[in-house]
């Protein structure tokens, strides 16, 4: 078959590449775009904005629970239709791409609903949504942002059990009585918290020893606290055994014995990467791997970029994004700075909600640093003491001690990962701890604990 020739073939439109092949498409370059399912990726349809969407709703259910300890009497009959309205209409329009699609056609690249290969070097094989087989030959090669799939543990019978991921939970029109989330980072955390807000008797089941651990132990152990004084039951160090269903009941065995009852389970342990089905063993790569090693511009092997959650260099859009920015620069031999990963942020939209940048404390330890912390309670600050119910959190900070620079920090608290842009900032650029020291920060904001937090610094 006649291959049609083509500058660049961007395989996976999540949000990096919907941008990436925007980019180039713009300047001139022939490209094709191509997404399996929606361009845009798992964010705006499945991820970060109708989950945003979802906290929305809960934290204002919360603040009006809270306003009777502040403010006065105030009742909320919480509707899981509006919730429900607004990602359906606002956030997804019906989880329908038709918009994005366009913007990229009107940037001038090709795009195709279909599944999108490697078939050998620079070559793509994109067998579209009615079955026709196209094959590309790119001059400058391919970018490949295929980001992942739902993690589902191998527990027996579970395969067979309707269980939901968070592509169900986010188009939910009603809510059930009951149910367990598997899975206590920060996906199945954020969900188990907005479910408990509106209603739902919820149990978190969690492998390991604690809720989000890639975040802080004091993270964990706080979020842990308020789910428990939420309603939320909270299981770790528990093995799930076994799943069933019947009759529109979930069992599920754990190996302390117990079975958990629940009208729904939904699966939020880990992801796992698109990785299998892209051809990249015509490649030379291997297409079992958990990730694609990648360097400074984003390069995989000369004529193929990778850019997103399948680097391994943190599964947020904001990094799909910042990839995005230096591959393009890449594919357009123009000059710009490397990635570096030193400060990447997170934040995982709980209440308390926790923004962390950097190295935890294990991590700053681990890489051999001469570690340093600092830590304070958001509930002892001025402004956690006059906001009252709602008000607690944490300040935590790791320095590296031999250069006298904040390597990582953590921000709990009400907006938690806003405050988390002073720390950012104080990583990414390497600011002196004796610099930060001698700041004046405002009288009486929550980010003003940083400054008990680097006082606390031994
Ligand atoms: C519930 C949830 C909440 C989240 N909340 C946040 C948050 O608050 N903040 C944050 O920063 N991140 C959040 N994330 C993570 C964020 O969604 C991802 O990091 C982000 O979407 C970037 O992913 P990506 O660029 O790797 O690709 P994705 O967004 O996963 O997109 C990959 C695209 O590639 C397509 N594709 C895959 N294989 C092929 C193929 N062979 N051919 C054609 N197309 C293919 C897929 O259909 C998909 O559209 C959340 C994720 C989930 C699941």
């Amino acid at each position: 078959m006649n291959a049609l020739e083509v500058d660049l073939v961007v395989i996976g439109t999540g949000p990096g590449g919907e941008a990436l092949a925007t980019g180039a498409a713009k300047v001139g370059l022939k490209v094709v775009a191509v997404d399996k399912h929606l361009v845009g990726g798992e964010c705006p349809y499945y991820g970060c904005i109708p989950t945003k969407m979802m906290v929305r709703g809960s934290d204002a259910v919360a603040e009006v629970r809270r306003a009777a300890e502040v403010a006065g009497e105030a009742t909320i009959a919480p509707a899981w239709s509006v919730v429900h309205r607004r990602i359906d209409e606002q956030a997804t329009a019906h989880w329908d791409d038709t918009a994005a699609v366009d913007r990229l056609r009107d940037a001038g690249a090709t795009v195709h609903h279909g599944v999108g290969r490697l078939a050998g070097p620079g070559c793509v094989e994109v067998t579209t949504a009615d079955g026709e087989v196209i094959t590309y030959a790119t001059a400058r090669g391919v970018v490949l942002n295929p980001g992942t799939r739902p993690a589902v543990p191998p527990v027996e019978g579970l395969a067979d059990t309707p269980y939901w991921t968070n592509r169900d939970a986010v188009q939910l029109g009603e809510l059930p009585g009951s149910v367990v989330v598997i899975g206590g980072g920060p996906i199945g955390c954020e969900l188990a918290q907005v479910f408990s807000r509106f209603g739902v008797r919820v149990t978190v089941v969690q492998h390991g020893a604690r809720l989000v651990p890639a975040d802080e132990p004091e993270a964990s152990e706080l979020l842990e606290k308020v789910f428990v004084e939420e309603g939320i039951r909270v299981l770790t160090g528990v093995e799930l055994q076994r799943a069933s269903y019947a009759e529109g009941v979930f069992t599920l065995g754990l190996d302390s014995g117990e079975e958990l009852v629940a009208d729904k389970v939904l699966v939020a342990a880990g992801r796992t990467p698109n990785l299998d089905d892209l051809g990249l063993e015509t490649v030379g790569l291997d297409p079992h791997a958990r990730s694609l090693e990648v360097d400074d511009r984003l390069r995989v092997q000369d004529g193929i970029w990778a850019i997103g959650d399948v680097t391994g260099k943190g599964a947020f859009t904001h990094v799909s994004m910042y990839q995005s920015a230096v591959a393009l620069r890449d594919v357009l031999d123009q000059p710009g700075a490397p990635a570096r990963y030193h400060a990447v942020p997170h934040a995982t939209f709980t209440d308390p909600e926790i923004g962390g940048v950097g190295l935890t404390e294990q991590q700053a330890r681990d890489a051999g640093l001469t570690v340093r912390t600092g830590l304070t309670r958001l509930e002892e600050s001025s402004r956690g003491f006059t906001h009252g119910p709602g008000g607690q959190g944490l300040i935590k900070v790791v320095e590296d001690a031999d250069r006298g620079v904040l390597v990582g920090a953590t921000a709990m608290g009400p907006a938690g990962g806003e405050i988390l842009g002073f720390l950012a900032v104080a990583v990414h650029a390497e600011v002196p701890v004796d610099s930060l020291r001698t700041m004046i920060y405002a009288y009486p904001t929550f980010h003003r604990a940083i400054e008990s937090a680097l006082a606390d610094l031994s």
